[in-house]
């Protein structure tokens, strides 16, 4: 299903059931689906037992929809789960704001995942390389042997790479196996798992070393989406706007300090849609500040410039692993919901949107920062946060919240001492 339309001005207004109700109206969600979000509450206790051990219940994070994008000439409303309030508004403002400049374009490397097959004291490492090498059609049907349903859909083991890593005393030289495998519609943790482990015995016997580890690495940087987005001059409200942006993001470029918090902006976008769809946040994230630092030094993901026009042109690239078979991402009915949503075709497909996302998100943060200062957005959520916390009641909020928003100090125990006021 792909929508109508990614825009829906009103929808922020709009209680949760109309929006559900508005979801159908533009052909993203069947009546299944709808009545299913609705019951999520209660229900996902009994479906989600088997995915992990001792389930005693589910923890709701909110999922919300993110409107206005367009990635690759398609409109698309994204379902972001995420507890931090501000990230989905910041979201529907930031790819608005793209809309004229014609949205988000990606390309991505592949779907290439890595295995690393570890050995140690090899008695001589670089015949053992080239052994290995040599000998790379027996590992490539070996490993294809151990999944036969992703070599029928197209998948299976690509290449064979050697890397000899001096790890110095006690360990000296290691001989490191890489085995490059196309995991397709699947993220492929699992699958590239037990193709190391299948042939790490062929390879023992080759080299003479004995094996270590044979697990994938979360560092797919054969795995990457590349983003770019233009945001026009007019539309983000001028020169001064847009050096700001560029001023800040040249910081990050320079500083692992603020390339850390400007990266963790981008993963507020990223993760949410990772979470919302079943994926694996934390392999997506270790790739991803891994990959930061690729060069010696931890840097930004992202890269801003003006264009020739003086408009605003932001790139990220990044690993993105991402399944949308295997994992949680068919056993959690939210998350085969959330695919429906965006009209997923292939986890190809899912990582250029959760890229853009990433960028979309990181225009926001960047604007913010440039602009009014982040806090000053967040606070009106965080001042509902801190009434909540102190007990006010759902009749009560707004009255606290503005209370709060007006002595300036948005605190609990301030939220507090505004309610007992306010009940006299
Ligand atoms: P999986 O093993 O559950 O499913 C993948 C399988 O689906 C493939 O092997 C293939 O046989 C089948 N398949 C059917 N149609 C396919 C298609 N079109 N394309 C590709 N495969 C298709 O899942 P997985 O993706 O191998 O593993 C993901 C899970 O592993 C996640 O839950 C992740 O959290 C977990 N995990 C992660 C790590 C890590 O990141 N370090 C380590 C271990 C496990």
């Amino acid at each position: 299903m792909s929508a109508a339309t990614s825009r829906l001005p009103g929808f922020q207004r709009l209680s949760p059931a109309e929006r559900i109700a508005k979801l159908r109206e533009v052909g993203v969600l069947h009546t299944a689906q709808a009545e299913g979000l609705e019951a999520a509450g209660a229900a996902l206790t009994g479906t989600v037992d088997h995915l992990v051990e001792n389930v005693i219940g589910t923890l709701n994070v909110p999922i919300g929809i993110a409107t206005n994008l367009i990635v690759d000439g398609d409109e698309v409303l994204v379902p972001m789960a995420t507890e931090e309030s501000s990230v989905i508004a910041a979201q529907c403002n930031g790819a608005r704001q793209c809309r004229a400049g014609g949205g988000l374009q990606t390309d991505t490397s592949g779907t290439l995942m890595i295995a690393q097959v570890q050995l140690s004291d090899v008695p001589d490492p670089v015949f053992a390389r080239a052994e290995i090498i040599a000998r790379r059609g027996e590992l490539r049907d070996a490993c294809d042997e151990v999944d036969p349903t992703l070599k029928a859909v197209g998948g299976g083991m690509r290449r064979v790479e050697v890397r000899l890593i001096d790890a110095g005393a006690p360990d000296g030289v290691l001989l490191v196996v890489h085995l490059i495998v196309d995991t397709k519609d699947a993220m492929g943790a699992n699958t590239v798992n037990a193709m190391a482990e299948t042939v790490a015995p062929m390879i023992a016997q080759w080299s003479g070393g004995r094996v270590g580890l044979k697990i994938l690495s979360n560092l797919a940087d054969q795995r990457l989406v590349r983003v770019r987005g233009t945001w026009l001059l007019d539309d983000i409200g001028g020169p001064e706007v847009r050096d700001g942006m560029l001023r800040t993001s040249r910081f990050a470029a320079a500083d692992p300090y603020r390339a850390t918090t400007h990266n963790k902006g981008i993963m507020n976008g990223v993760s949410a849609v990772l979470l919302a769809t079943g994926n694996d946040t934390r392999a997506v994230e270790a790739g991803a500040h891994a990959y930061a630092a690729r060069d010696g030094q931890y840097t930004a993901l992202s890269r801003w410039e003006a264009d020739g026009d003086g408009n605003l042109v932001g790139v990220l690239e990044m690993p993105l692993a991402v399944g949308i078979v295997g994992g949680a991402t068919q056993a959690h009915p939210t998350a085969k919901t959330s695919l429906s949503i965006m009209g997923i075709r292939s986890a190809d497909h899912l990582t250029r949107i959760a890229g853009a996302v990433g960028l979309v998100q990181n225009f926001a943060a960047l604007k913010a920062l440039a602009t009014e200062g982040i806090q000053r957005g967040h606070m009106k959520l965080h001042a509902k946060n801190m009434a909540m916390m102190a007990g006010t009641s759902e009749a009560e909020v707004d009255a606290v919240v503005e209370a709060m928003l007006e002595d300036g100090h948005v605190r609990v125990d301030v939220a507090k001492r505004i309610l007992e006021k306010l009940r006299g």
